[in-house]
């Protein structure tokens, strides 16, 4: 790299340039999933527009491998890349809510912990997923699933606009009304436009929740999922609850004689009244003998950091996906026969209800294209210890392979590993020919392919 350029551009950064040679180096290119390790030539960790504008410009004129990197847990490790120039925004934070229009401006560099810490002092929240240490861009960017899907939609059916910075160092803003086309694609398509620096959500009244799990033995997980398929399509919106098998963990949350047993459960997280909840969910919480049964208000943020504890940086992570619009009951034999085998106390399948508001939009009226699907499936084998690393993937593997073909064919992006360019068309479906016009349009030269890639048309 000249060092030349390296002074340019220092003199117009105000930011961070971190170099192989600086001590934070190797703190700084770190990412969630410590099974991925990666050296980046340069990481450059911005601090306002100008910051990101400037690093764009320095990748495309040293022809550098560019890298966006948000809250850094993308499964596949797609917010960093070998040998080019990582653009770091996690400095970018700050959020503004606007109370009265309900809706909130959210720096790039924010994980949702600082959205839902933010609009909470206001009764309020928009969706976003299931953890607080996930960052908003990456999770917005490929579509947003999370416990208030049902009743609100996914997070990019309450993204109003995006600040952006196009591969040529240009500043756009997109939403319904300006740049329409960039506005579509950004909503489903990822990183594969432009860097954004700043989000516009819209917000909703969700203040405390009725949150906790019903967890049954391992026996009962097949009535349980045949109930479960059913029951969450016809649930109130108000009410919503993942499906999973997990193991229950050694903490005082749960009593001493259910650690380290391997369940099935659903998460329950309904914005309805207690009562509302209560009556809602009671016959699916009457199915078999539940071991546990634990409902009560909690504080929304509390709710979306419950899983932060436990799933800590530096983990081993092997993620799989699919989307489903049925659960068949030979469907239902494989998860139990897979699920049932978790290989360490971490891993687990989870599969997220995307029905209700999520589906009052159409399959083409955003990048994200599986709007009939009604449940998005995730395998994740999880473990500290490197050493379990190809025990986990195997496993993963397996359970996918064994689901795949009663799935719809394409996966959601944000739970998909670096899996070749044929399960990148298969998310995107109809969406992708569309996606690679605007692609070409925006990122002619595909600079921004260090993503689920969409290739210019
Ligand atoms: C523990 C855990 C829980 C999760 N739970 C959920 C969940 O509940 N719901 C859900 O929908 N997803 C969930 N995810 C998946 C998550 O949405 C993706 O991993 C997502 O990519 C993370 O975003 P990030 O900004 O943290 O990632 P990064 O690794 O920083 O970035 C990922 C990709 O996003 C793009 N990107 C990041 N920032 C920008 C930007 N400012 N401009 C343009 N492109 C950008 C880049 O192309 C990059 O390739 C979870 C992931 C983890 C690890």
């Amino acid at each position: 790299m000249p060092r030349q350029s390296i002074d340019q551009l220092q003199s117009t950064f105000r930011g961070e340039l971190i170099q192989p040679t600086n001590g934070a180096y190797d703190s700084a290119r770190k990412l969630y999933n410590a099974m991925i390790d990666k050296r980046p030539k340069l990481i450059a960790r911005c601090v306002d527009v100008a910051d990101v504008m400037a690093a764009v410009r320095y990748g495309r004129e040293n022809g550098m491998l560019t890298a966006i990197r948000g809250g850094g847990h993308n499964g596949a490790g797609l917010g960093t890349c070998d040998d080019g120039l990582v653009i770091d925004l996690s400095r970018m934070k700050g959020v503004r809510v606007d109370p009265t229009s309900r809706t909130a401006r959210v720096g790039a560099g924010c994980v949702w912990g600082d959205v839902d810490h933010a609009t909470h002092a206001f009764g309020m929240a928009t969706p976003s997923g299931f953890i607080s240490t996930t960052g908003v861009a990456g999770l917005t960017l490929g579509g947003g699933i999370g416990y208030l899907a049902r009743r609100y939609g996914l997070t990019i059916d309450n993204l109003l606009s995006a600040d952006v910075i196009l591969g040529d160092g240009r500043f756009v803003t997109a939403s319904a009304q300006e740049n329409s086309d960039l506005f579509w694609a950004l909503r489903g398509g990822g990183g594969n436009f432009g860097v954004v620096t700043s989000f516009e959500f819209r917000l909703h009244p969700v203040n405390t929740v009725q949150f906790g799990p019903t967890f049954w033995p391992l026996e009962q997980a097949a009535d349980v999922l045949k109930f479960y398929r059913q029951f969450i399509l016809t649930a109130p919106e108000e009410v919503n609850g993942f499906f999973a098998f997990l193991v229950i963990p050694p903490t005082p949350m749960f009593p001493e004689h259910l650690h380290m047993k391997m369940v099935c459960g659903i998460i329950w997280c309904g914005t309805g009244t207690a009562e509302l909840t209560e009556k809602a969910t009671k016959p699916m919480r009457s199915v078999g003998t539940p071991l546990l049964d634990a409902i009560g208000p909690t504080p929304f943020p509390v709710v979306q950091s419950i899983f932060d504890g436990l799933y800590v940086t530096g983990l081993q992570w092997y993620w799989r996906a699919d989307n489903f619009t049925e659960l068949s009951d030979a469907a239902v034999a494989k998860h139990v026969e897979h699920g049932s085998k978790l290989p360490t106390m971490l891993s687990a399948m989870h599969l997220y209800p995307v029905n209700g508001a999520s589906q009052r939009v159409d399959s083409n009226e955003t990048a994200y294209s599986f709007r009939e699907a009604l449940f998005a499936e995730v395998i994740v084998g999880v473990d500290p210890d490197p050493a379990n690393a190809q025990k986990i993937t195997t496993w993963c593997k397996e359970y996918w392979e064994a689901l795949h073909p009663y799935s719809a064919g394409g996966a959601y992006v944000n739970f998909m590993m670096d899996e070749g360019q044929d399960r990148v068309q298969a998310a995107f479906r109809d969406n992708y020919c569309r996606l690679a016009a605007i692609k070409k349009k925006y990122d002619p030269t595909n600079f921004f392919r260090v993503n689920q890639n969409i290739r210019p048309a």
